[in-house]
């Protein structure tokens, strides 16, 4: 009998990474909802409501309706891809600068009600693996099976940096592992939905472990 898996954590943890992994090995269905807020991000960067320090929040909610998001899957790379109003945003979401922005955008109430409704629509006939910060909170409280995956904030800005690196971007460790900090404490702070663990939850610290020591022990939980 297929489930819902709901994989929340604090950035940067390796949840999409875990939870790609699982959807794979279940034959399930995978949605990063952290590409759907770095896509309302861009979104309001192309749009002109972010410049310098101001952000035009009325203007912005305005236009957030006729923002059109769709994961299209990628054979070749195994796992679908953001498209922000029919272009292809994967990589331009994943910049420091999105990352930068992202966690103020996700406080926004409105926001949250419109992805929150487009998750739940996603996730509504099971064979789900969904990643984010509110999945088992608020998503779907109901989920079959809970993680909530944490590291120590230097473990998990290194994997960041590698990752950043990797791609081209010019980046200092120590401004991701503020960002990372940052983010944690918008996140967790926010009057809506903060990053919390739901009491049904099961947490991993994957600080010290390997990656196919921790699908081991996902996988078993998913199977029983
Ligand atoms: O998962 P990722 O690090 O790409 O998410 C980017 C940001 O989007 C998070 O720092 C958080 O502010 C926001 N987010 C959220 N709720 C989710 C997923 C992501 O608020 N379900």
């Amino acid at each position: 009998k297929k489930i819902t898996i709901a994989v929340d954590g604090y950035s940067s943890t390796g949840k999409s990474t875990i939870a790609k992994q699982l959807a794979k090995a279940l034959e399930y269905v995978y949605v990063d909802t952290g590409a759907m807020y770095r896509a309302v991000t861009l979104f309001a960067m192309q749009g002109g409501f972010i410049d310098a320090d101001t952000f035009k929040v009325q203007a912005f909610l305005k236009v957030l309706p006729t923002i059109r998001l769709k994961f299209v899957y990628n054979e070749a790379l195994g796992f679908a891809e953001m498209h922000l109003n029919g272009k292809n945003v994967e990589k331009e979401i994943r910049t420091m600068e999105v990352s930068r922005l992202v966690s103020k955008i996700a406080a926004i109430s409105e926001v949250r009600q419109l992805l929150v409704a487009q998750q739940q629509k996603m996730g509504k006939d099971k064979g789900i693996v969904m990643d984010g910060r509110d999945i088992g909170t608020v998503v779907f409280p109901d989920a079959e099976l809970k993680l909530f995956m944490t590291a120590s904030p230097e473990k998990r800005a290194t994997r960041r940096y590698k990752e950043l690196l990797e791609r081209g971007d010019k980046v200092q460790y120590e401004e991701v592992l503020k960002n990372v900090q940052e983010r944690d404490h918008i996140d967790s702070t926010r009057k809506d939905s903060p990053l919390t663990k739901a009491t049904d939850a099961i947490v991993f610290d994957n600080s010290d472990m390997g990656l196919d020591e921790q699908f081991d022990r996902v996988y078993d939980y998913a199977k029983r």
